[in-house]
């Protein structure tokens, strides 16, 4: 099958192309600058013309994707804006609702739009035992920017896209059910850490996820809410899960959460500490132990993608050695 990818400059889009290539897959990219390809030409170069990039400057003008998806059969709709540094809400929704929206094109057979957890997760749920599955929606934190515009936290906002822009996708799918003949799969995933294979030349320029990661586990800075739990993918799982998304006809009309468990940013210094040899030296250490009893309360259930998709999960310690071993490899482990 032919692909069109979005966003495929980014952390896990290049992960997802390389996946779809690997099965002899064609992938056509698009990123906001032709700069921007030079990069994935060079290192999807072995796959010859299996790989081509275009241009998709601004994904929230009308019929921006019109061109792009000419001869593909299925689109993984992964651009979305994710970094923090936003002056407005809107810098988030607009791009992540218009953009969804307007992947959705008629002539395709399959579109699966990469979502988030933050579309499930409530920010505000303070039960001492959580646990979601597919069937559950954040309905909380798009009402507080509603409510609060730029007065809301920032990552309110980020939260807010991702669960506005899979809200539309489904409402589009069932509004016009009578007229569409693709089928839209969405994919559910928590935070995303792995080694990185795409275009950074520096830590700061690392994507949000990896920042966190990097944040914790090399500079030692104490993360902002201790009292939360969180789930992890590694994100050659997650590009996997893209692959049998698009290849098990089963898939279609439903919803993931693909996620390979959960963790407190505690438990992520205690599995690294445990690492040996050593991949960087002199980590923080926080305060053992302290993670867990809260980790083990918050599940993300992962069943549908397991029966559906047959996913398999690597464990904690394996991302987690291998994301250090990335970042050591790139110079970012100081
Ligand atoms: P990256 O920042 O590495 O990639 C984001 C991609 O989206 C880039 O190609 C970026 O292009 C593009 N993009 C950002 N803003 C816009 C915009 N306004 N218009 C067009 N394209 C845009 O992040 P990730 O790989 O981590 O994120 C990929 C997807 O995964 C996103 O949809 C994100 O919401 C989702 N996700 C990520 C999680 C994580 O932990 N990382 C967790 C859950 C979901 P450019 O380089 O030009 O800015």
């Amino acid at each position: 099958s032919k692909f069109l990818v979005t966003g495929a400059n980014g952390f896990v889009a290049v992960w997802v192309i390389r996946a779809l290539l690997e099965k002899g897959h064609a992938v056509r990219g698009t990123a906001r600058s032709a700069k921007k390809g030079d990069y994935l030409r060079n290192i999807f170069k072995a796959y010859g013309d299996k790989f081509e990039l275009v241009v998709v400057e601004d994904i929230t003008e009308e019929g921006a994707f019109d061109d792009a998806v000419k001869g593909i059969d299925i689109v993984a709709h992964t651009a979305s804006p994710f970094q923090f540094t936003a002056e407005d809400p809107d810098d988030f929704i607009v791009p992540a609702v218009k953009g969804t929206v307007g992947i959705l094109e008629p002539t395709v057979q399959r579109v699966i739009v990469l979502s988030s957890a933050s579309a499930i997760v409530s920010p505000f749920n303070i039960e001492p035992i959580v646990i979601y599955d597919e069937n559950d929606w954040n309905e909380t934190a798009y009402q507080v920017v509603e409510q609060q515009g730029k007065n809301a936290p920032v990552p309110f906002w980020y939260i807010a896209s991702k669960t506005l822009a899979e809200k539309a996708a489904w409402d589009f799918v069932e509004k016009n059910k009578s007229d569409v003949n693709f089928d839209l799969t969405t994919l559910v995933p928590p935070l995303i850490f792995g080694p990185l294979i795409h275009e950074v030349h520096s830590a700061s320029e690392l994507n949000q996820s990896l920042t966190d990661f990097h944040d914790t586990l090399v500079k030692g800075i104490p993360n902002n809410f201790p009292e939360l739990a969180h789930g992890f993918i590694d994100v050659r799982d997650l590009a996997e899960a893209h692959v049998r998304a698009a290849e098990v006809a089963d898939a279609g009309g439903k919803r993931f959460i693909i996620s390979g468990g959960s963790f407190h940013w505690q438990d992520i210094m205690d599995t690294a500490a445990k690492i040996q040899p050593p991949v960087v030296e002199n980590f923080p250490k926080g305060t053992p132990g302290i993670g867990k009893p809260i980790s083990n309360n918050f599940t993300l259930k992962t069943g549908r993608a397991e029966q559906t998709l047959g996913m398999k999960w690597r464990p904690l310690q394996d991302t987690i050695h291998d994301t250090l071993v990335a970042f050591k490899d790139k110079g970012f482990a100081y």
